[in-house]
């Protein structure tokens, strides 16, 4: 469960937040999930039809509306890999959130399929790796490979953008000293400060791709522990600020090992969509580590603290 919240001040930025590396908890996922494991979402068929959930949200900015009325979320896409229905990834999320509605006594969240929040889950080496490793699959030999090969193509893409960021600091340096660039090198910079943007975030989404590789490594031969898990792994959740205003963008799974440990990732997710930061114990929902199925006292402290009203 990540919470990105960089501030590129080099260029500007407003700070993209991106979300935790979550720890799924619970027990492990033995074969193929059955619908019957979950609690059925309030929802009806006709709102399932994948045609209600074709917005691309990614970037779309949503008003958060603070605690006065509910978050309104709704479900993006869902890789295939995962094995997920989108019936038993809103029951997941249907139980996330009412772990906050509980703590905080009123209703915080509500499914909308048209809401530009979405939760979106998003397949890489992470959840490939958890699935070999459920289904008894490792390959270690292979997976050292994958990650020398990643580790190798983030190498040499920072360096790359390191040479280009400078020759467009420098750029940039230069023209400020004459008082500004003609409209045409504005253009030029503005794009190409864009196109670094993008790059650099590239370039972030790897490092999470490659701590995962390097768990599974080392932690060959076990089977995976919600204790064992490497931080900031299983989601992310995206925010943006506006001033002093936070909005949230999307949230993403990556990981999960078991239905309990998805309810966690999203709880976890969904505490950060309402601006809710980590918590120091470990018992907390919000801990930045694995950690616990129900609000904890830091939780409620926190909850209070972004949800005023909250009790
Ligand atoms: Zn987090």
């Amino acid at each position: 469960m990540r919470m990105r919240a960089l501030v590129l001040v080099w260029l500007g930025l407003v700070g993209v937040a991106p979300g935790c590396g979550g720890a799924a908890r619970g027990g492990a996922l033995a074969g193929a999930p059955r619908e019957g494991d979950l609690t059925e979402p309030a929802v009806d068929d006709a709102q399932l039809r994948p045609d209600t959930f074709g917005y691309g949200a990614h970037g779309r900015e949503l008003a958060v509306v603070g605690c006065d009325a509910p978050l309104e979320y709704a479900l993006g896409t869902i890789d295939p890999r995962f094995g997920l229905g989108r019936k038993q990834a809103l029951a997941a999320l249907a139980r996330a959130a009412a772990r906050w509605e509980r703590a905080a006594g009123r209703p915080m969240f509500r499914y909308s399929p048209r809401s530009a929040f979405t939760i979106d889950f998003v397949f890489d080496e992470r959840q490939e790796m958890m699935n070999a490793r459920l289904a008894g699959r490792d390959d270690v030999a292979e997976v050292r490979r994958r990650h020398a090969a990643l580790a190798a193509e983030h190498d040499a893409a920072l360096a790359a953008y390191e040479v280009r960021r400078q020759a467009y600091e420098a750029t940039v340096a230069t023209w400020n000293q004459q008082g500004g660039a003609p409209p045409d090198d504005k253009r030029a910079l503005d794009a190409e400060k864009q196109r670094l943007r993008a790059e650099q975030a590239r370039l972030d989404g790897m490092l999470p791709r490659l701590e995962a590789l390097a768990f599974f490594i080392n932690s060959r031969g076990r089977t995976p522990d919600p204790t064992d898990y490497p931080h900031l792994l299983a989601g992310e959740t995206t925010r943006v600020a506006h001033g002093a205003t936070m909005t949230t963008l999307h949230v993403d799974i990556f990981m999960f090992r078991s239905w309990d440990g998805l309810a966690f990732v999203l709880a976890h997710e969904l505490g950060h969509s309402l601006g809710m930061d980590h918590v120091v114990s470990e018992d907390a929902i919000m801990y930045g580590p694995p950690a616990s199925a129900a609000p904890s006292a830091d939780d409620h402290v926190e909850l209070a603290r972004v949800c005023p009203a909250a009790r």
